[in-house]
């Protein structure tokens, strides 16, 4: 196929500050292009950054350029910071992400195409592993340890480990949240092996069920893997869904929960 080849060409010879450019003219045909810094850095995962600083104030012309005058100053300067995890995508994938972040900019629907194929990549099998192993040795996590003021988790993990498990389940590192979060009621970290369960729970009129309810979920976790497939990602999959049909009181939990 030639001619998707060479359709391709000027994609791929592209540095990063070009497709940036290019989509920006894309997105913004009528506006002036800013001045732009595009660069990769060692974050702990794989998020991206945009940021417009505007303004003519911040525009660093040097000596060389004050000929140009007032008029090609005004643009601003568009900083991006990606992670270095994607330092090695094919540049397919970087335009893809010049239009999700582009769009987020300016509040501009991102096509359905893009999000789809950077979805894509993120999802592979090699790409996580790196992100995974990255996340592993970057990452600073902070685990509280299992003894709250209220409940040990490591009691309570033992009791369900029993109950449901046959007792066979390795004990992940166990930690309370920092802050006592209603939003994330608890989470199992695979790059830390860490179950980290809110601290809301750790209080004497927090009935013991709701803390092993959370606690069995994110045990579920453990045992039942992400699903990744294609773009895709399944956290609760269906067999992780009946398992957690087996808990009893469930509905009761449910009321707990919403009591919270
Ligand atoms: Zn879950």
């Amino acid at each position: 196929m030639p001619d998707a080849h060479s359709l391709q060409t000027s994609l791929f010879f592209e540095t990063p500050e070009e497709i940036y450019a290019r989509v920006f003219r894309e997105l913004k045909p009528r506006t002036a292009l800013p001045e732009l810094q595009v660069e990769f850095c060692r974050f702990a995962n794989a998020d991206s950054f945009i940021r417009l600083d505007a303004g003519p104030a911040m525009t660093t012309a040097g000596p060389a350029m004050t000929g140009a005058g007032p008029a090609m100053t005004g643009a601003g300067r568009l900083h991006v910071r990606m992670s270095d995890l994607l330092a090695g995508a094919p540049a397919a994938v970087l335009e893809a992400l010049a239009h999700i972040l582009l769009g987020k900019l300016y509040r501009k629907a991102v096509p359905r195409l893009y999000s789809h194929r950077y979805r894509l990549y993120l999802n592979r099998k090699d790409f996580r592993r790196e992100a995974h192993l990255v996340r592993q040795t970057r990452g600073r996590k902070f685990i509280s340890g299992p003894q709250g003021d209220h409940y040990n988790l490591e009691e309570v993990f033992e009791r369900l480990s029993a109950q449901f498990f046959d007792g066979l389940m390795g004990r992940p590192r166990l930690g309370w949240s920092r802050t006592p979060s209603r939003s994330m009621l608890g989470h199992f970290d695979p790059s830390h092996n860490a179950i980290i369960i809110s601290r809301i729970f750790d209080r004497p009129q927090v009935p013991a069920l709701a803390v092993e309810y959370i606690m069995f979920h994110e045990m579920l976790h453990l045992r039942y893997p992400v699903d990744h497939n294609g773009a895709r990602r399944r956290v609760h999959t269906r067999e992780f869904r009946e398992a957690e049909k087996k808990f009893p009181q469930l509905k009761e939990v449910k009321e707990i929960l919403k009591r919270l």
